[in-house]
């Protein structure tokens, strides 16, 4: 990375305050005074100082996860998390999971070490959207897409906001149904109780998206890469 672009990032200023600095000599990279800000330094190791200050970089990591079953969605627990599927790199680089799926729901989840996008993406009034495919119990009528899109009034009372619901397939045979839903809030076990409101069960949940962001088609349950830098900038 350039030494100016590391300085604007760490936050000493703007990129003419920056420069300024770097001709007042105020900058040294591993005790070494440097005036040229085009100079390339590792971030994760070169040791900036400005002045007396020495500088602390933050890089910021993002990846996707195809969560399997059995782990939880959490940083520390006595069970296994999604932390103990990663490297020893990547657990290094004090990842969280945005927002929670089930320990028995798969598919995408979002770990990053980034506080402030998961706060974009989990705050209510943003509305991001979350699609999951699901296999329910009995056979998904059209009325039922219809109460989605009105909002689920739960069984503690609560209400959902509308949700879309889209039938993929009804097997006579075996009674269950495919289906697609998309929500904008991320209620605990939300989609689980929003059939259960509706005298349904969920037997298989796997979360498809989250805003722009789609789960890697060919990312195998339990593995994890980083994001692109168009899927991270789409989703920014
Ligand atoms: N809704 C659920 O019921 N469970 C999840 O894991 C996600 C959404």
């Amino acid at each position: 990375m350039r030494l100016d672009k590391y300085l604007a990032t760490v936050g000493v200023g703007t990129r003419s305050a920056v420069k300024k600095i770097l001709k007042q000599k105020q900058v040294t990279v591993d005790e070494i005074t440097v005036t040229d800000g085009k100079l390339q330094i590792d971030p994760n190791t070169a040791k900036v100082k400005v002045g007396e200050q020495v500088l602390n970089y933050q890089a910021n990591y993002y990846y996707m996860l195809n969560k399997p079953k059995g782990v939880v969605s959490a940083t520390k627990d006595q069970q296994k998390t999604v932390l103990d599927l990663l490297g020893k790199k990547e657990r290094s680089q004090k990842l969280f999971p945005v927002g929670r799926l089930d320990k028995d729901t798969t598919g995408l989840l979002l770990l990053t070490n980034d506080g402030a996008l998961s706060h974009e993406l989990l705050a209510p009034k943003k509305h991001v959207a979350k699609v999951y495919r699901a296999q329910i119990a009995g056979g998904v009528s059209q009325e039922t897409c219809s109460a989605f899109a009105k909002g689920i009034s739960l069984k503690n009372g609560e209400q959902t906001k509308p949700a879309q619901l889209r039938i993929l397939a009804v097997d006579l045979k075996t009674q269950k149904s495919e289906v697609e839903i998309t929500i904008s809030e991320g209620k605990y076990h939300q989609i689980k109780r929003m059939f259960g409101a509706v005298g349904m069960r969920v037997l298989e949940l796997k979360r498809l998206q989250m805003g722009s962001l789609k789960l890697d088609q060919n990312l195998a349950l339990g593995k994890f890469r980083p994001l692109t830098e168009n899927e991270l900038a789409d989703l920014k």
